[in-house]
């Protein structure tokens, strides 16, 4: 392929990342990466010079975001945004010129560089709780006994636990920037993989949250120590676990849970803030009752799942919304009628030509080895849609007119006999 191609390629990726039913990529870019990357770029360009941060902005991030995690009762964040707090405190103190001098700030700081990555992917790990109940608690408690081990280490110097911190299994030293012994290096390698499958999972953007304060930690720490740089780090992982906490209540209020997708609230958002002209395709699956009755409900659900993912990938800059039960929309902005139609005509195909695989409601619980066994506890079918469209212009001057348009259509394709695209 040429080099164009595959630009062309990528860009089309990442387009449809960005217009996929998650935002994945979006959502793990903003705005931890950005706060990250912009953090970066002052120290570059020496805008922190002589400038004691934490204390000023820092604080006041971290208020907020106990306040937003508070509201919208995140007790993971929370509790992460306590541990940056423990980590820039402790960090402060333990630097060998600090106020723990010598053996003692050495040790502090090399166990934060293990007790940070390992609690973060344990509490990714454990299920959420409110601020103040007793699953935070408990989570909370983990900082308690882990600062009890090192306040132990601390206290009986004669055990050297240094040594543990610095133990080499392999004869290979980390760049002199990133000052953690190998130990610290795999609990950080492990815990990014945690933090990193969770995220690409549940696709939550609390656990974006957590990625990136993970990563702001591991910045600060290669900060060598106490300092501007460091702060400002750990403020990036601040403000991202803040603002994942508003992404996550905004999700909860504009997205589908069962699909993905933006649901009919975030559709009127969409039609209201549009210019111009527009195109609006109502979507309705065919027979969708019959499925149900023959397969089950959750047999169905896995098919709107299904399908959601393929009204996602439609061409002709098409976004996908869940409209409600069975039926979807799709809205096409900037584009007449007459250039939204083949695309729709194209999903239509698509989806007519797709065989769903879905398990059955008798499937055993555990996946048995042989495919014939499998197959037996799978049902392969496929669904058709019936679509119908409209733009506004042409008779429709307001969202909920064009909509009513779109919905006159669809019931159009559906008495001419479904599995149609009528405008
Ligand atoms: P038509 O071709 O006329 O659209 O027929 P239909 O059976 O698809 O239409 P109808 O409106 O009679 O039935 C829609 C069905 O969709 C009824 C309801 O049980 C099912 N349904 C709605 N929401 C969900 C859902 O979230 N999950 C599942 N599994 N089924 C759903
Ligand atoms: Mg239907
Ligand atoms: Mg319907």
């Amino acid at each position: 392929m040429t080099p164009v191609g595959t630009g062309a390629r990528i860009l089309e990726r990442l387009r449809r990342a960005a217009n996929g039913p998650p935002g994945r990529w979006l959502l793990l870019l903003l705005p931890g990466g950005l706060a990250l990357l912009g953090g970066a770029a002052a120290e570059a360009v020496g805008l922190l010079e002589g400038r004691g941060g934490f204390p000023w902005y820092g604080a006041g991030l971290w208020a907020a975001g106990l306040l937003l995690a508070w509201r919208f009762r995140r007790g993971r964040a929370a509790q992460a945004l306590l541990l940056l707090a423990l980590f820039e405190r402790l960090g402060a103190i333990a630097e060998p010129s600090g106020a723990a001098v010598g053996g003692t700030g050495n040790l502090i700081y090399a166990a934060l560089g293990i007790a940070v990555p390992f609690t973060l992917a344990l509490w990714a790990l454990l299920p959420e709780g409110r601020l103040f109940s007793q699953r935070t608690a408990w989570n909370l408690a983990v900082l308690l006994l882990e600062a009890a081990l090192v306040g132990f280490l601390c206290r009986f110097p004669e055990l050297r636990a240094e040594r543990w911190f610095s133990t080499r299994w392999v004869a290979w030293d980390p760049p002199a920037s990133l000052p953690l012994g190998q130990p610290a290096l795999l609990a950080w390698g492990l815990s990014l993989a945690v933090l990193g499958a969770l995220f690409l999972r549940r696709r939550g953007a609390v656990d974006a949250g957590y990625l990136w304060s993970a990563l702001a930690v591991l910045a600060a720490l290669s900060r060598g120590g106490p300092g501007p740089a460091a702060t400002l780090y750990v403020s990036a992982g601040v403000l991202a676990l803040g603002v994942s906490v508003v992404e996550a209540s905004y999700a909860m209020a504009y997205r589908d849970d069962l699909t993905g997708l933006p649901g009919r609230r975030a559709l009127g958002e969409a039609l209201r803030a549009l210019p111009g002209a527009y195109t609006v395709a109502m979507v309705d699956v065919d027979h969708f009752k019959d499925f149900n009755d023959r397969f089950g409900h959750d047999a169905g659900d896995q098919v709107l799942r299904l399908v959601a993912a393929r009204l996602a990938r439609v061409g002709g800059g098409g976004k996908a919304f869940r409209y409600g039960g069975e039926e979807f929309a799709l809205l096409f902005p900037g584009a007449p009628l007459e250039r939204a139609e083949p695309h729709l005509e194209v999903l239509r195909r698509a989806v007519a030509a797709s065989t769903f695989t879905v398990r059955g409601p008798h499937r055993p619980r555990k996946k048995p080895s042989r495919s014939t066994a499998v197959s037996a506890a799978r049902i392969r079918e496929s669904v058709t849609v019936s679509i119908g469209a409209a733009s506004a212009g042409a008779g429709a001057s307001n969202p909920e007119e064009v909509l009513k348009a779109a919905d006159r259509a669809l019931y159009r394709a559906k008495a001419q006999g479904r599995n149609r695209v009528c405008i």
